[in-house]
């Protein structure tokens, strides 16, 4: 709680007493407006001042009973809006008009082992896990021995056999990785079983612990790290790095009983499970009913999170709760909400996992008719088309929590200037999304189980992008956290390092592509960067002209002159589309260009047919339809790069 003592608040706080005070006596001046101040239980609350004049500061103090924590404001009647509904205290500027607010606080949770886990970027704890067929025949044990179920199917003793297998597996490779995910009926998680990803709001419940900042030991990790020694990499920034090497994870999988096990694959057996739903529907092949089985399913997770069993079982009455959410990402140059559609959400809780797919709005709901409220949500940034991880390790983060409707789960336009890593992603997701679902003129090329894009945290390391492909023409995508204040130029990094797998695949992979000059690989990804961002903010409502290129891939400020060249990063193919004439903007020492309109076929015929400077002009020569002195004139300032 002491994080929100900030210093701008203590300020404020400073300036309204000397306010108050400097009036000319000390009879009590009466106000305008109130300010009302309530809690909804476990806590009290007071505001300073009770009474305020418009403009003055009113600060707000929650204080929890023990055992609870602050959650957080809730502005009932007013004009006002709280910059973050989370601080306590809390200040704000006093409006014209009375003001009511309500505190709320909730329950703190003990979680002795958690610790921050940097790859994941969230709060691991490790728990039991509920759904051991083992804890289940426990629970059925505790509810047959004494009379607290309702259910006469108890008085019976049944045998439950397992459902599912907890297994491990260890892929070799990224190929037999993917097998896994993609196999039907499996599901698969990134955490062991027994570690569960905490909540945003459940992490400020935790209690501290020495291992606070330690990395979580899981209990084994796999040993194949996949190396490979004829890697190429398009850097966008720095010279390449040698080598590239990526430890494999492993991934833990439920596999349905009778489903063959993948022989061929390396894995161990764990235990059993025993999943008495899916998503909704009975799935063990007991004879209870279904109410049984939901009040098995309690049983089992009071057993296995620590709690203490009444003494009369409560009704079962979490029958259908359907959860539903929207995700959307704050967008600065549009000053919109865009909605992040085609996500995976997975509901993990020990082995019972419920996935589902947000559609194409960025909606998604989820029958959440077993989900406890103590378990937490992850989201996978994966479609059959690509996935998103990051930076060295698939494992997923966690997410959000909780009954919510059309919750903002992504960004706050308050905290734009300071991007998360979650918006990073969202924008690289509706990047890759726009490439492979919306109308556009490039070609779409697809890998098989997806394009792998890495969101990299780093964001010393001078470059913004990396495509990195391989002997064997397998590739992916790397992101760097920079320039990720600017979304528009952060897509058109996405879109540019696509550009270059559109060119890979075009020219049918590592061989062909390796040969082609550096100039004509970054002049055709920089034409498709600025292309397809251009075309993504068309979507929304945004024209950009061509003066003002939001990618930033248009490289226009490429000069003629040697000073101030960017090298590879020329406007080449932009500048036979778009009708921008830099000399005429920027002045005789940029390229003259009168040059436009050109058809997108031949600037494709060039990036798959033409791997040198030359078979690029005799290209232009036959298809431009520009008369050599044309030509000759737009490619003056190229050949003098060239030449220098
Ligand atoms: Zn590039």
């Amino acid at each position: 709680m002491k994080r929100y003592f900030t210093i701008p608040v203590a300020i404020l706080a400073c300036a309204a007493v000397m306010t108050s005070c400097g009036g000319d006596d000390d009879r009590p001046v009466k106000k305008d407006f109130t300010v009302t101040v309530t809690s909804e239980g476990n806590g009290s609350v007071e505001t300073s001042p009770a009474e305020a004049n418009e403009g003055e500061v009113v600060i707000l103090t929650a204080n929890p009973n023990e055992g609870y924590v602050f959650s957080s404001w809730v502005v009932t009647s007013g004009n006002v809006e709280l910059e973050k509904v989370t601080d306590n205290p809390a200040a704000f500027s006093m409006p014209a008009g009375n003001v009511a607010v309500q505190a709320k606080f909730i329950k703190v949770r003990i979680f002795k082992d958690a610790v921050y886990h940097e790859g994941v970027g969230a709060w691991i704890a490790p728990q039991e896990d509920p759904y051991t067929l083992e804890n289940f025949q426990q629970a059925y044990a505790n509810l047959s021995a004494n009379d607290l179920t309702r259910s006469s199917e108890f008085s019976v003793i049944k045998n439950l056999t397992a459902t599912h297998y907890a297994i491990k597996i260890f892929p070799k490779n990224e190929d037999e990785q993917w097998e896994i995910e993609l196999t039907e009926d499996v599901e698969v998680s990134y955490i062991p079983f027994t570690y569960i990803g905490l909540t945003e709001k459940e992490a400020e419940k935790i209690e501290p612990t020495s291992r606070a900042s330690e990395m979580p030991v899981f209990p084994e990790s796999n040993p194949y790290v996949v190396t490979d020694n004829e890697i190429e990499q398009t850097v966008d920034s720095i010279p390449a790095e040698e080598n590239i090497s990526q430890v494999m994870p492993i991934l833990y999988a439920v596999w349905p009983v009778n489903k063959p096990l993948p022989e061929h694959i390396e894995y161990e057996k764990d235990y059993d499970v025993f999943l008495p739903f899916d998503d909704g529907q009975t799935r063990s092949t007991t004879a209870l009913s279904e109410n049984s089985l939901r009040l098995l399913e309690n049983e089992a997770i009071r057993l296995a999170l620590g709690y203490v069993s009444p003494s009369v079982m409560p009704a079962v009455t979490r029958a259908e709760t359907v959860l539903r959410g929207e995700f959307n990402t704050w967008d600065a140059l549009t000053a919109l909400r865009i909605p992040v559609p085609r996500i995976k959400v997975k509901f993990h809780l020990g082995s019972n996992i419920v996935e589902t797919d947000a559609d194409e709005n960025g909606n998604f709901s989820i029958n959440a008719g077993t989900i406890p409220a103590d378990a937490s949500w992850e989201v996978i940034f994966q479609s059959p088309k690509w996935k998103v991880t990051r930076e060295n390790t698939t494992i997923p983060k966690n997410f959000f929590q909780g009954n919510v409707y059309q919750q903002d789960f992504w960004s706050n336009p308050a905290t734009e200037v300071q991007p998360s890593v979650q918006l990073t992603d969202a924008t690289i997701i509706n990047a890759l999304n726009y490439y492979y679902y919306q109308p556009h003129h490039l070609s779409r090329w697809d890998v098989p189980g997806g394009i792998r894009v890495i969101a990299h945290n780093d964001s010393n390391s001078g470059y913004n992008g990396l495509f990195t492909y391989t002997s064997g023409n397998s590739c992916y995508i790397t992101i760097f956290r920079n320039n990720t204040v600017n979304r528009n130029v952060l897509a058109g990094t996405v879109l540019h390092e696509l550009g270059h797998f559109i060119q890979f695949k075009e020219r049918g992979g590592y061989s062909n592509m390796k040969s082609v000059d550096k100039l004509l690989q970054e002049s055709f990804a920089s034409y498709v960067g600025w292309y397809l961002t251009g075309e993504y903010y068309k979507d929304m409502g945004y024209y950009n002209t061509d003066e003002d290129d939001i990618s930033g891939q248009g490289r226009q400020t490429w000069r003629k002159t040697r000073t101030g060249a960017i090298g590879y990063y020329s406007p080449l193919f932009v500048d036979l589309v778009d009708s921008y004439n830099q000399a005429s903007y920027l002045g005789s020492t940029f390229n003259n260009d009168d040059v436009k309109n050109l058809h997108y076929s031949v600037i494709m015929k060039i990036a798959k047919e033409s791997a040198d400077w030359e078979s690029c002009k005799s290209i232009l020569r036959a298809e431009s339809g520009l008369t050599s002195q044309e030509l000759d004139a737009f490619l003056e300032p190229y050949e003098y790069w060239y030449k220098n």
